[in-house]
């Protein structure tokens, strides 16, 4: 079968392979039928061979985490055949730490976890794949194509109840969230903001393209300049840029008790000038709370598959700015300026 594949740490070795083994019965009882696989910054990342690793006793990795498929047979009952489905894609370490013993692997301790196309475990960017009952998610059969969107909102869940959890600390009533970065994790964390009923507010570079109608269309306020220039102090912040100068603003700019995540991933390298002891100071005299936040448990996939099913599905298909055949792999993998989120086609 068809398999896109990459040796990691080898630049250039992307390739799609036409006689990849079928997928061996010990990787679950589940059998599903690709339908589509989400692209996001780790695939490049690990096409660039920064990032990556072969499942033991291989050179080669399956790419693909962010996977949308149908069941073709589930002899343990828990799906039907038909049933649309997603892989969840971190598996616990095998010690077990703490965390991955009780099923939160995205808080994994020792760093010996596996993740499906991206650390030690074949991807989902195959025709077709298996999957353990405990990390198969059903997805709404209404949600169509739009289901591949499912592992991005899952760390945006996880994102939102870990700032729930610490809210939690005291009276919490927050009125105003800023997300930003209005990439695909940041609408949809932006998206999960306007759930909760919250007064949104979505800032990035960007006046052009579909970002600012996507935040509109939330009921969301666009915003474009720098975070500290804003009229008001936002009580939650998402930060997904991971851009140095956009981290040290937020952090100075959350209201009194406010709590901000930061979801962006940094490449490093970047120095910026900070006075660590006026933040320390704004930091301790507001009690506010900056935690980072990665990945997602089962208890997250639930709750994005439940956020998935409430949200608009036209607007949730409007954040595919583009859907790539699996015979044009390759350009999937190099988004333009004005994509969002690109996903490969496996029924083309
Ligand atoms: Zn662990």
């Amino acid at each position: 079968m068809r398999a896109v594949t990459v040796i990691p740490g080898v630049p250039g070795s992307l390739r799609l392979l036409d006689d990849y083994p079928e997928p061996a019965t010990e990787e679950g009882a589940i059998l599903v039928e690709a339908l589509a696989v989400g692209i996001c910054g780790t695939d490049i990342e690990i096409i660039e061979g920064h990032y990556g690793e072969a499942p033991p006793g291989t050179d080669h990795l399956v790419l693909g985490h962010e996977a949308l498929g149908r069941v073709m047979e589930d002899p343990t009952g828990t799906l039907q055949p038909g049933d649309l489905v997603a892989g969840i894609v971190r598996h616990p370490d095998p010690l077990p730490c703490p965390n991955c013993a009780v099923g939160e692997w995205d808080m994994c301790r020792n760093g010996m976890f596996t993740e499906h196309g991206i650390k030690a475990l074949p991807g989902f960017a195959r025709q077709r794949w298996r999957l353990q009952p405990r990390f198969a998610v059903g997805l709404h059969p209404a949600l169509g194509e739009v289901g591949v969107l499912l592992e991005p909102t899952s760390v945006m869940a996880k994102a939102w109840d870990h700032i729930d959890r610490i809210g939690q600390r005291a009276e919490w009533q927050p009125r105003t969230a800023l997300v930003t970065g209005a990439g695909p994790i940041g609408l949809l964390a932006a998206l999960l903001a306007s759930q909760r009923g919250l007064a949104v507010h979505v800032l990035d570079l960007a006046t052009e393209g579909p970002k600012p109608a996507l935040a509109g269309a939330l009921g969301a306020t666009y915003h474009s300049g720098p975070v500290d220039q804003l009229d008001f102090e936002p009580d939650i912040i998402i930060e997904c840029t991971g851009a140095p100068v956009v981290v040290l603003e937020a952090m100075c700019k959350v209201a009194p008790t406010g709590i901000v995540c930061l979801a962006g991933v940094s490449t490093g390298g970047r120095t910026i000038e900070l006075d660590a002891g006026a933040l320390n100071r704004t930091l301790v005299l507001e009690n506010n709370v900056v935690f980072g936040s990665v990945n997602a448990n089962r208890r997250h996939w639930e709750a994005a598959a439940e956020a998935l099913a409430r949200a608009d599905q036209a607007w949730l298909g409007s954040l595919i700015t583009r859907r790539v055949p699996l015979s044009e792999y390759a350009s999937a993998y190099s988004p333009g300026p004005e994509d969002i989120k690109v996903v490969l086609d496996f029924t083309a």
